[in-house]
């Protein structure tokens, strides 16, 4: 058995991470992959929580730029959350892997209600948390959910799985073929250099409560493992 570098980790998942080709949706295959994968790291025993969001749904700002009450349209991101949440648990107890969705808005039939030390205890029972519907407020993000939670459960790092770039680069590698991929980077470089890899306030919270951050490509099967063992795949910030 290998060993892994981590006992607790908050993984933090896109909405397109989970949406395929098509950049829209839920697409089962994708679902599938991520789950496997999932499933690999909490066979080494780490305790996992996953953040997702819902960019492969909807998002709050887009809503709020066609004339919605912003607030409103963030609340409909938030429900997205939970549907990809669901779909996450579906996927994942398909394959043996006991979870358990909490959400941050009351929705009994669905998903436990979030509450920190219930949280905790699954996490010390090897049940996979799955934390639904963001922060439950408007105006923020489901970066800073995941620095969030992973304060208040103690993770040891954040792992922001992205489905169309393997790490920070200096500039969008898609558009500048001179741009440079960082190993390591602070989060005041990260800021300073508006490099875009999250917003302020989840960059704030990971610096002030001292959570790395690594980001890395979860398009490439076994990497949530990867970066688990240690092995140095994609960016890692520190504070
Ligand atoms: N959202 C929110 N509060 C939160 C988390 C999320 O209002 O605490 C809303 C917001 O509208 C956001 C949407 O949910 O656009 C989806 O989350 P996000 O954009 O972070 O998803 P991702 O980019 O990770 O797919």
């Amino acid at each position: 058995m290998t060993t892994a570098r981590y006992r607790r980790i908050v993984l933090k998942l896109s909405g397109e991470a989970l949406s395929g080709e098509q950049g829209y949706g839920i697409e089962p295959k994708i679902i599938q992959s991520v789950a496997n994968q999932v499933k690999e790291v909490a066979e080494m025993g780490v305790e996992i929580a996953i953040v997702v969001g819902a960019g492969n749904i909807w998002r709050g700002k887009v809503g709020s730029e066609m004339g919605m009450d912003r607030a409103t349209a963030d609340y409909m991101g938030m429900l997205a959350t939970v549907m990809n949440s669901l779909a996450l648990q579906d996927g994942l107890e398909n394959m043996g892997v006991e979870t358990r969705v909490q959400s941050s808005i009351e929705m009994r039939q669905v998903a436990e209600p979030y509450i920190r030390r219930k949280a905790i205890r699954h996490l010390q029972k090897k049940r996979v948390v799955i934390f639904a519907a963001g922060t439950g407020n408007p105006f923020f993000s489901t970066d800073t959910t995941a620095a969030l939670r992973a304060a208040e459960i103690e993770a040891e790092v954040i792992l922001m799985a992205k489905n169309n770039v393997d790490g920070v680069y200096t500039d969008d590698p898609q558009v500048n073929k001179n741009a440079e991929k960082y190993d390591n980077l602070s989060y005041m470089e990260m800021l300073n250099e508006g490099l875009g890899v999250m917003d302020s306030t989840a960059s704030s919270l990971c610096m002030d409560n001292d959570i790395p951050l690594v980001v890395f490509s979860i398009t490439e099967e076994g990497n949530i493992k990867r970066v688990v063992e240690g092995e140095s795949i994609g960016t890692t910030i520190r504070g």
